[in-house]
């Protein structure tokens, strides 16, 4: 953890200085959707030295396994991409109007800060939004909410020339700035924990495998998979190549405490706990069919904040 003065947490973490800092790289590392080519190369160096084989996919899905010969296959997987923006149109006034890139919302967009990904490299940009005292003043009094139609960004160029100066083209893709980050009582922020939290956690899991020399009777199969935010592309790719007879999957879950969100509560049968979750994310699992098409049956469980989706027969689970 970083040396400033915090209140800590009154917990013993199995967390090294390492791994904070493999974290940390990893978050500030942009993956967006179908570019996830960055982050996946900080990934798997931080779990090559920990496992017995990597490789990639075709479509840009890492997977590193320890026990590659074994007959019996176990997934971990995480997503590796995060949902960004791209460029759709430059103006004359060089303006930058954008698309969505998966699920990005629109209405935590104004003034927030951005890297636009070009030719050239990356360019800040800031999307820019009327300040509070002239959005009312129109004949209705209404105070118009940010669509993407009309967010835009500026870079500073003064023109469309200038804006292609720096190397942005029609379908830059563009991610926010904020990065890692710690508040008190260990807790951290940034962007794109969804779900770069999950492909550390998995990471770590073949770290302490190995600090422990930890013998594994399966193949365990760590995936990183691409472009689950426009359909669970793929996990559904890799799932087929693989073929696992169980797949663990993670994934970040919304914040319940503050009742804006509707709940349902699932029954973990192996433990007989009950936990509270979201039903969106339930309902999109389940609409789908679970992300790993396996041999067997799916159950859904999940803890506190993060979801996991366990393949186990279909009987065992009960959602209420
Ligand atoms: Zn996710």
């Amino acid at each position: 953890m970083a040396k400033e003065k915090k209140a800590k947490a009154n917990q013993r973490s199995v967390l090294t200085e390492a791994s904070y800092k493999f974290l940390k790289h990893y978050i500030n590392t942009a993956s967006p959707v179908g570019f996830e080519s960055s982050g996946q190369k900080v990934w798997l160096e931080y779990i090559k030295p920990l496992t017995d084989t990597t490789y990639m996919d075709p479509y840009g899905t890492a997977v590193a396994v320890i026990n590659p010969k074994a007959d019996f296959k176990v997934v971990i997987e995480a997503h590796a991409d995060e949902i960004s923006w791209f460029v759709n149109y430059i103006n004359e006034q060089g303006l930058i109007y954008l698309k969505r890139n998966g699920g990005v919302d629109h209405q935590i967009a104004p003034a927030k800060r951005v890297w636009i990904h070009g030719k050239k490299g990356p360019v800040k940009a800031v999307f820019g939004w009327p300040a509070i005292h002239t959005r009312m003043s129109n004949a209705e009094n209404k105070e118009p909410l940010p669509k993407v139609e009309t967010l835009f960004l500026d870079c500073g160029a003064r023109n469309k020339k200038e804006v292609e100066d720096l190397g942005i083209h029609i379908g830059s893709v563009v991610t926010y700035e904020e990065g890692y980050d710690e508040l008190a009582y260990d807790y951290l922020i940034g962007r794109a924990f969804d779900n770069r939290i999950g492909g550390f956690m998995i990471a770590e899991v073949a770290r302490l495998l190995k600090e422990n020399k930890k013998k594994l009777p399966f193949g365990l199969y760590i995936v990183n998979a691409v472009q689950e935010e426009i359909g669970l592309r793929g996990a559904e790719m890799i799932a087929r190549r693989i073929k696992p007879d169980i797949a663990i999957i993670t994934d970040v879950t919304h914040e319940l405490l503050k009742g804006m969100l509707p709940v349902v509560k699932v029954l973990l049968p192996v433990t007989d706990q009950l936990f509270t979750i979201n039903y969106w994310h339930l309902w999109k699992r389940l609409q789908k069919k679970i992300i790993f098409p396996c041999r067997c049956a799916p159950l859904v469980a999940v803890q506190e904040q993060i979801q996991i989706v366990l393949l186990m027969p279909m009987t065992a689970a009960r959602v209420y």
